[in-house]
C-alpha cells in the first residue's frame, strides 16, 4: 500500500468499522484489514438465494444515547420496530424468557414451585460472598431450584464446562441487574422501557435487511479510506514499543501497511500470537489460556410463509444438539422470499471438536431431524440449509482467566501506539453497542480525548448490584 496512514485498524466488525468511521470524519487517513469477504464479523446477515439470516439473531439494544442516535442515523428509514418474544421449550412445553416467575411456577405445579419461593426466600436471607462463578451468582439471585432446572443446562451446553467453572464476571457482563424480585417486580409494576434491565426489553429496532446493514452503513461512510476484505493479517512487527506495521495477505499477494496507530479488533490471543519479535513465553503461555466458545449457525429454509411466532426459542435440554433458534421473517418480512421463511439453529462447540468437524450435510440433517422431531418441521417443507463456522463467538471468562488476561494486557500496554477494541479484540462479553463504544473512543483518543477502554461495559448498574 503506498504513502503512511495515521491509523490502521485490524478487523471489519462493527468495533473496527465504528473506529474508522470516527477517524474519517475528522479527515484522518485510516485503512481497515479483514480477513472475511464481507464486512460485520459476528454482527454479519449471510445472504442465501433470497434468504437472509445474522449469525444468530442480532437485538440492537443500547443504553448510550450516542450510539443509539449514531444507528438511527446510519439506518435512517431502514428500521423496523420488531417485538420480542422468545420462549424456553422444554419438558415439551414453552416458557416465558426471560423467566416470568408466574409463569415458570405455574408451568411447573405447585410443588416444584413451592420448593423453588422456599428455596429462593432461603438464598435471599442467607448472608453471601461475593459470588466467584456463574454457579454461585444464579444460586444467590434465583434460588437453586430453579438453577437447576432453567439455567445449569442450558448454561453448560452454551459453554462446554460446568457452571462452576465460568466466571461471575460473565454475568457481571450479560445479566447484571436481573434476578427473580427483579422479574417480579417487572412483573407487577409493568416498569417503563428505560428502566429495565436489558435482559427484560419488550421490542426493539431492526434493520428490515438484517444486523449486516449496520457494518455495511458504516463502510460506506468511511470510504474513500480502504476496508481491504479478504486480507488475513498474520505479522505485526514492532520495535522499541512501538508497533511499526502489519503484514496481511489475501490468496494471491502479500501488503505490509505501516501507520503512526493501530487499533486491533481482532481475537485478543491471536494478535499475541502475531507479534515480531514474539512476546515473552508467559505471555505468550497466558494467550493459550485463554478461549473462546465457537458456534456453527444452521439455516433451514422453508416452504411456508411462517413457523413460529417468536424470535428466540431457547432449547436447554442436551437431548437437543443444538441450543436456540430464530426465525429472521419475525424480525423482519424482508429476510425471506414471499410465501417463505427460514429456521436458524445455533450450535455451540469448540473449533475441532468432533460437532466443528461433521460434513455441512450431516449438519443440515441433524438439524432438520430435530426440528421435525420437535415438531416444528413437517416432512417435505425444506427448500434448501446453509451451514456457516463462526469461530471466536464468545469470550469463554473461566474462573481464574483474569490472571492470564492481565498478564496480556500488561504486556500490551508497553506498545504506545497500539489500542485493543471490541469483543473477540479486548476479550470482553461485549454486545454491539459495546463494541462500537470501544472503536470510536479508540479514535477519539487518537484525536486527542482521554478515554479509558476498559470501562466500556461496566455500568454503575452493575457497581450497585456487585455491592
Ligand atoms: C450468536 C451471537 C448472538 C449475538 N447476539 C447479539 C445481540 O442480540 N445483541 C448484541 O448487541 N450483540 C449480540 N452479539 C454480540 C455481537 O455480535 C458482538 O458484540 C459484535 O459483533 C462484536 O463486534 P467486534 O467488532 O468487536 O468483533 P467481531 O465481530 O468479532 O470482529 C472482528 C473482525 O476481525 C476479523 N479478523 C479476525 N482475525 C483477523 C485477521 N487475522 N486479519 C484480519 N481480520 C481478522 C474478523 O473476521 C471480524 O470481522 C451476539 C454474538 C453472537 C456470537
Amino acid at each position: 500500500m503506498s504513502g503512511r496512514f495515521n491509523a490502521v485498524v485490524l478487523g471489519a466488525g462493527l468495533a473496527g468499522l465504528a473506529a474508522a468511521y470516527t477517524l474519517s470524519r475528522a479527515r484522518k487517513r485510516v485503512v481497515v484489514v479483514e480477513k472475511d469477504t464481507q464486512v460485520g464479523g459476528l454482527s454479519r446477515t449471510v445472504v442465501h438465494r433470497g434468504f437472509r439470516f445474522d449469525l444468530g439473531g442480532h437485538r440492537f439494544f443500547t443504553k448510550n444515547p450516542e450510539i443509539e442516535e449514531l444507528v438511527r442515523e446510519l439506518l435512517d428509514g431502514e428500521l423496523v420496530l420488531t417485538k420480542r418474544s422468545s420462549k424456553i421449550f422444554m419438558r415439551g412445553r414453552y416458557f416465558d424468557y426471560p423467566l416470568r416467575p408466574l409463569n415458570a411456577l405455574l408451568g411447573l405445579g405447585i410443588w416444584e414451585s413451592a420448593k423453588i419461593v422456599l428455596d429462593y426466600t432461603r438464598e435471599r436471607l442467607r448472608s453471601r460472598e461475593e459470588p466467584v462463578s456463574l454457579e454461585d451468582w444464579v444460586v444467590a439471585n434465583f434460588g437453586r431450584e430453579l438453577f437447576n432446572i432453567f439455567f445449569k443446562e442450558y448454561s453448560e451446553k452454551v459453554w462446554g464446562i460446568s457452571c462452576d467453572r465460568i466466571s461471575a464476571e460473565w454475568v457481571a457482563q450479560r445479566i447484571r441487574g436481573l434476578s427473580l424480585s427483579v422479574a417480579l417486580r417487572d412483573a407487577l409494576l409493568k416498569l417503563n422501557r428505560r428502566s429495565r434491565p436489558p435482559t427484560l426489553i419488550r421490542e426493539f429496532l431492526y434493520p428490515e435487511m438484517g444486523i449486516g446493514r449496520v457494518a455495511e452503513r458504516l463502510a460506506e461512510e468511511v470510504s474513500p479510506n480502504p476496508v481491504l476484505l479478504g486480507f488475513n493479517v498474520f505479522r505485526i512487527r514492532h520495535s522499541g514499543g512501538r508497533i511499526m506495521s502489519i503484514t496481511a495477505r489475501n490468496c494471491d499477494s502479500e501488503i505490509t501497511v505501516e501507520a503512526d496507530s493501530y487499533i486491533s479488533s481482532i481475537p485478543l490471543p491471536s494478535l499475541v500470537r502475531m507479534l515480531s519479535p514474539e512476546p515473552p513465553e508467559e505471555v505468550l503461555r497466558a494467550a493459550e489460556r485463554l478461549r473462546f466458545r465457537d458456534t456453527i449457525i444452521v439455516a433451514v429454509m422453508v416452504n411456508r410463509p411462517r413457523v413460529t411466532r417468536l424470535s428466540w426459542v431457547y432449547l436447554p435440554e442436551k437431548k437437543v444438539p443444538f441450543g436456540r433458534i430464530h426465525e429472521p421473517n419475525n424480525w423482519s418480512r424482508a429476510m425471506s422470499p414471499p410465501g417463505k421463511t427460514s429456521l436458524v439453529a445455533e450450535y455451540f462447540c469448540f473449533a475441532g471438536e468432533k460437532l466443528w468437524n461433521m460434513q455441512e450435510e450431516e449438519l443440515a440433517q441433524l438439524t432438520v431431524e430435530h426440528l421435525e422431531a420437535l415438531g416444528f418441521l413437517g416432512g417435505d417443507e425444506v427448500i434448501d440449509t446453509r451451514v456457516v463456522r463462526v469461530p471466536n463467538a464468545y469470550p469463554l471468562l473461566e474462573v481464574g482467566y483474569r490472571r492470564h488476561y492481565e498478564t496480556i494486557l500488561d504486556y500490551l500496554a508497553g506498545f504506545e501506539n497500539l489500542q485493543l477494541v471490541g469483543r473477540t479484540g479486548m476479550f470482553r462479553y461485549h454486545n454491539m453497542d459495546h463494541a462500537m463504544e470501544t472503536g470510536i473512543k479508540a479514535a477519539r483518543n487518537l484525536l486527542g480525548e482521554r478515554h479509558n477502554l476498559l470501562e466500556v461495559n461496566c455500568s454503575a448498574e452493575y457497581i450497585e448490584e456487585a455491592r
